[in-house]
């Protein structure tokens, strides 16, 4: 099968997706690229319901190469992201957190470092009706320079160097969301400074040199009496 080690990632990664409760049913897609091929979820099938041959294989043109199943709606946004970015993954959801920042706000502001992980502050594209390329030129101009993207009234896209990574950033992504929606129903989250996220960047390049001690007795683990 064409892309076969993609394909029964993407349905691996589509159960994943649903057992963690970042999807419901079949909203949300998923896509992987290798070289100029790009296999993405089948639209309107349920993401622990799809088997690899229900994923359909395109060229980069968005050409179907392989498969039987109508590809996601929202394969022109995939394919917008593998064309602009050297990412070979593109993950997108309805999560929960990331809907309600999506339907509330303009940006999420780093209110913690992680944030980084993402890029820093993470843009919410205008809205447009899904599965355009209106949609997907939108995600395009607000993912500039970050791995993951709110789309306005909609939900969340994420990319990676492969799939793991896509959806680890795509779980970062939720998680960063609700801690500012609970922070938020507390007080005003405090947004992390320029200077504060720069030293944080700092702080990772450079990590800290600890002394290591001569082995003890041969081991290199010491040897601690009971009771001392
Ligand atoms: P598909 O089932 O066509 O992938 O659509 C789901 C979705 O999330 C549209 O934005
Ligand atoms: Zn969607």
């Amino acid at each position: 099968m064409l892309m076969g080690e993609e394909r029964r990632a993407l349905c691996a990664y589509g159960r994943r997706a649903i057992e963690s409760g970042l999807v419901i049913g079949t909203s949300g897609n998923l896509s992987v690229r290798s070289g100029d091929l790009v296999a993405v979820t089948p639209s309107g099938v349920a993401l622990d319901r799809m088997t690899p041959q229900d994923c359909p294989v395109l060229d980069i043109e968005g050409y179907v190469v392989s498969g039987e199943r109508q590809p996601s709606s929202e394969t022109p946004m995939h394919l917008a992201v593998y064309a602009a970015t050297d990412a070979t993954a593109v993950v997108h959801t309805h999560s929960v957190f990331g809907a309600v920042v999506a339907t509330t706000m303009t940006e999420l502001p780093p209110i913690h470092y992680n944030a980084l992980l993402l890029g820093g502050t993470i843009r919410v594209a205008r809205y447009a009706t899904y599965g355009t390329p209106e949609l997907a030129a939108n995600v395009m101009e607000a993912l500039a320079g970050r791995q993951a993207v709110l789309m306005a009234n909609h939900g969340g896209v994420t990319l990676g160097a492969d799939l793991e990574t896509a959806f680890e950033a795509t779980r970062l992504l939720e998680w960063l969301c609700e801690v500012y929606v609970r922070a938020k129903g507390v007080g005003e989250p405090r947004v992390l400074t320029e200077e504060e996220l720069g030293a944080v960047v700092e702080r990772a390049l450079n990590p800290q040199a600890f002394p290591r001690r001569e082995p003890v007795h041969g081991s290199d683990v010491p040897d601690i009496e009971p009771g001392k």
